[in-house]
């Protein structure tokens, strides 16, 4: 039976994140996976990062001949008739596109430099309490087929999608289980080859029918290939995005000679992040605490930001013997302030765009009821601000219309609320009056 200060659970974006700032500041550190190490960062992903989500980590962005596969200077987003495209460059639109594998092996490496253990092929079956407390984890050892128990003073749930930790937690845990349908994308996406497509734009495409409340994209990636996939909201009950893909992305004329290189599938949490990422003894970073840009899916930067978070609170909090949720809620606090709150923002305008018709996307795009300049300063800042003159002018061009701008004006006051309620995440002790706030907000 071992144990350790830190205990991370999942070797990802984000555990390796965790891993590699605790081991830094000293503690002893254990990181678990239960894929073998020559799979880590084997992930079927969009591949693409912005360039700004480096700036807060200590770690550095992609490079040539290592991680880094071609450079994002923007994103399109077209519109559902295709006629309407918005180009958006600069301020936090540009990045990369990563080669997905050697950027997580590189990540791994450097939690394991640092000084964390790592132990892969260890799947993660329940965590282990005592009094309230969380105090490590049972795994099964996938050599050998032999289940152990791992103590630690903190236990980091950054299991992705499977939350497995958090989701195993007994009665009397207060974080949020269950991730509701409506807030999952089911995406499918390929790797193809023979495309001729202009380097360095990611290309979005808005469009209900292909995928109702989601997206498509296509990234272009370096030797004349492409990212290419479908997400669609997993509450839907329509035709799968591999079909959709197949039966209209691949169709788009650009596409149609394409090869298929690599295929998978995967969901993506777009919603606000969880309202705790605490428990006593337990911390939960990336997408098994939903810390994903709601818009564009989005979760690398996150999961990474929070790993960092993570890492420098729970050091700090086992230097003051006090693993408690109150000695671990600054991580809540630190992580709305930093990304959390701009996330809630955007979950206002993924779900104004997941109703809206297509249809009233078109008119909106090409009338510009929506501007370029909304959809950038919604996915930089989480907010929509229309001021009384840029309103009133948007307002006597579309007259008919009028509807749909005032669906605009309470998403942007909504957005605005929303995000000002998680900036002022509250004390623990305010903890139950602000998360009954969230539900009358939303
Ligand atoms: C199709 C698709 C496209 C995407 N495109 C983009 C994009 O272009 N840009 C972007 O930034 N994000 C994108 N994302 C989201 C992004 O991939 C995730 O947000 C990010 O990888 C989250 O990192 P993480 O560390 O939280 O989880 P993960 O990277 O999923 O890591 C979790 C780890 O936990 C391990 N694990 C799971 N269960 C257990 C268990 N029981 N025991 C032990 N280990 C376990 C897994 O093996 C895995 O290694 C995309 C996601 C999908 C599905």
């Amino acid at each position: 039976m071992e144990k350790f200060d830190l205990l991370v659970i999942g070797a990802g974006s984000g555990g390796c994140l965790t891993a590699y700032t605790a081991a830094k500041a000293g503690l002893k550190v254990g990181l678990m996976d239960c894929k073998p190490e020559a799979k880590i960062g084997d992930k079927v992903c969009g591949d693409a990062i912005a360039g700004h989500h480096f700036n807060k980590l200590e770690i550095s962005a992609p490079s040539k001949g290592l991680d880094f596969n071609s450079e994002v200077k923007g994103v399109k987003v077209i519109s559902p008739d295709q006629s309407i495209t918005f180009k958006m460059e600069g301020r936090g639109m540009s990045g990369s596109i990563v080669d997905r594998f050697r950027f997580g092996q590189r990540l791994l490496k450097s939690a394991i430099e640092s000084g964390a253990e790592f132990q892969d092929s260890m799947l993660v079956i329940e965590p282990l309490t005592e009094q309230g407390y969380v105090r490590g984890v049972t795994a099964k050892n996938l050599k050998s087929g032999r289940k152990e128990d791992f103590h630690a003073k903190v236990t980091i749930d950054a299991t992705g999608i499977a939350a497995a930790i958090k989701n195993r937690l007994p009665e009397g845990f207060v974080v949020e289980r269950e991730v509701s349908k409506r807030d999952l994308m089911a995406c499918h996406r390929e790797i193809r080859g023979n495309v001729e497509l202009e380097q360095g734009y990611c290309q979005i495409y808005l469009n209900q029918s292909v995928s109702p409340a989601g997206y498509f994209w296509v990234f272009p990636r370096d030797g004349g290939k492409v990212n290419v996939g479908v997400g669609i909201q997993a509450s839907m009950k329509g035709p799968h995005p591999k079909t959709q893909l197949y039966n209209h992305v691949l169709q788009l004329p650009f596409l149609k000679d394409s090869k298929l290189l690599h295929a998978g599938g995967g969901y993506v949490p777009t919603r606000r992040p969880l309202d705790c990422f605490v428990e006593n003894g337990l911390m939960i970073v990336g997408d098994a605490a939903c810390m994903v840009n709601p818009i564009h899916g989005g979760g690398i930067g996150p999961s990474m930001f929070a790993g960092k978070l993570a890492g420098e609170i729970s050091s700090d909090a086992i230097m003051r013997d006090d693993v408690s949720r109150k000695g671990l809620w600054q991580y809540n606090v630190d992580y709305m302030k930093g990304y959390g709150a701009k996330q809630a923002g955007l979950d206002i305008f993924r779900i104004f765009l997941q109703e809206i018709t297509d249809d009233e996307l078109n008119y909106g795009m090409k009338n510009k009821l929506v501007k370029e300049s909304d959809v950038l300063r919604a996915s930089v800042d989480g907010d929509l601000k229309l001021s009384i003159g840029d309103k009133a002018e948007r307002a006597f061009r579309n007259i008919r219309r009028l509807d749909f701008l005032i669906k605009l004006r309470a998403v942007s006051k909504k957005m605005h609320r929303l995000k000002n309620h998680y900036f002022n995440y509250p004390s623990i002790e305010q903890f139950p009056e602000w998360r009954a706030q969230i539900k009358k907000l939303y």
